[in-house]
């Protein structure tokens, strides 16, 4: 897409979100397990359902906590990430029934972070989940972790009914495809290798041209870079993503979004990455380094307040660690 075709698709977007969305909770501006802090002001402060195509449907929780997303097929509902709470889940699930009586067959978990997965018990049995095997270990061997992580960072969050419900059907190895054919509908489900995490998965939509990206992207957002699996791997993928016919990209968090959000997201990630490189690189100490980079280009953004600090002690951890 050009740089002059941006504007009004996202200006139609932002229509879309005024005719579709609206406090329909009770409870505007605020939602169990989602709240915390956020930079960018044009995110929803209520829960809101985007009808991205006639069957592509992106249910945003308030304040670009996690998205989960719902592709309505003649077989069945396919739902892309199920949020991070079973109550949430079921706020998901009211949603698609509003929309159709049809059952969800299959859960496509996009990465292993909770707030994409701890929803799933609402769904199966009987749909079946769809992760790579690297997310369905991650919650055998590491669950504890999981859990401790998601109450650091979202303080006061209700996980009592969290039941972790583990993938039945996984993808393997650092690069495979499975393509999941319903309803005369195609789902191309892709692990390009390991980038944000090492079991990141895209699914892809090639009659719509729509991508599901997780959180290997997330329009207008600052990602947690703390434990990424392998920087060149996510910038690799960007520009992988970035090269296809899509229309639309559904993000993990936040408002759907162009080839343009991509390159500035991938821009995003670099200069964190050189500015905190280049520290270490001269023998600065962390203190100097939370002091100096302050990333103000990004003070618009979502979780600027949150993960610049994080990011930067992160990163510095990382590049100190090297020989
Ligand atoms: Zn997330």
């Amino acid at each position: 897409m050009t740089e002059s075709g941006r504007g009004p698709m996202l200006a139609a977007f932002v229509a879309l979100l005024v005719l579709l969305g609206g406090p329909v909770d009770g409870h505007p501006g605020h939602m169990e397990g989602v709240t915390g802090p956020v930079g960018d002001p044009t995110l929803p402060p209520h829960q809101t359902v985007v009808k991205v195509t006639d069957t592509v449907h992106l249910f945003m929780t308030p304040r670009g906590g996690p998205n989960a997303s719902f592709v309505v097929t003649p077989a069945g509902v396919v739902v892309v990430d199920s949020l991070v709470t079973p109550a949430l889940a079921r706020r998901l699930l009211a949603e698609i029934r509003k929309v159709t009586p049809l059952p969800v067959r299959y859960v496509i978990n996009t990465h292993e972070h909770s707030d994409h997965v701890f929803g799933n018990q609402v769904f199966s049995p009987p749909a079946e989940i769809i992760a790579h095997e690297n997310v369905r270990a991650h919650y055998i061997k590491n669950v504890d972790r999981e859990f401790a992580f998601r109450r650091s960072i979202s303080p006061g969050i209700d996980l009592s009914e969290v039941k972790v419900t583990l993938a039945t059907l996984t993808l393997s190895g650092t690069r495979s495809t499975l393509t999941l054919h319903l309803g005369g509908r195609e789902f191309q489900i892709h692990h390009f290798g390991p980038g944000q995490t090492t079991g990141d998965l895209f699914i892809y939509l090639p009659d719509e041209k729509v991508m599901f990206t997780g959180d290997s992207f997330n329009r207008r957002s600052i990602n947690f870079m703390g434990n990424m699996a392998s920087y060149e791997g996510w910038l690799r993928t960007l520009d992988q993503i970035g090269a296809m016919d899509v229309r639309v990209y559904v993000a993990g968090h936040g408002h759907p979004a162009t080839k343009g959000d991509i390159a500035a997201y991938r821009e995003m990630l670099e200069s964190f990455h050189t500015e905190v490189k280049r520290g270490v690189e001269r023998g600065a100490s962390v203190q100097e380094l939370l002091r100096t980079l302050t990333f103000r280009q990004y003070q618009g953004w979502r979780n600027y307040e949150r993960f610049v600090h994080r990011n930067i002690e992160g990163l510095y951890k990382r590049f100190a660690a090297k020989p």
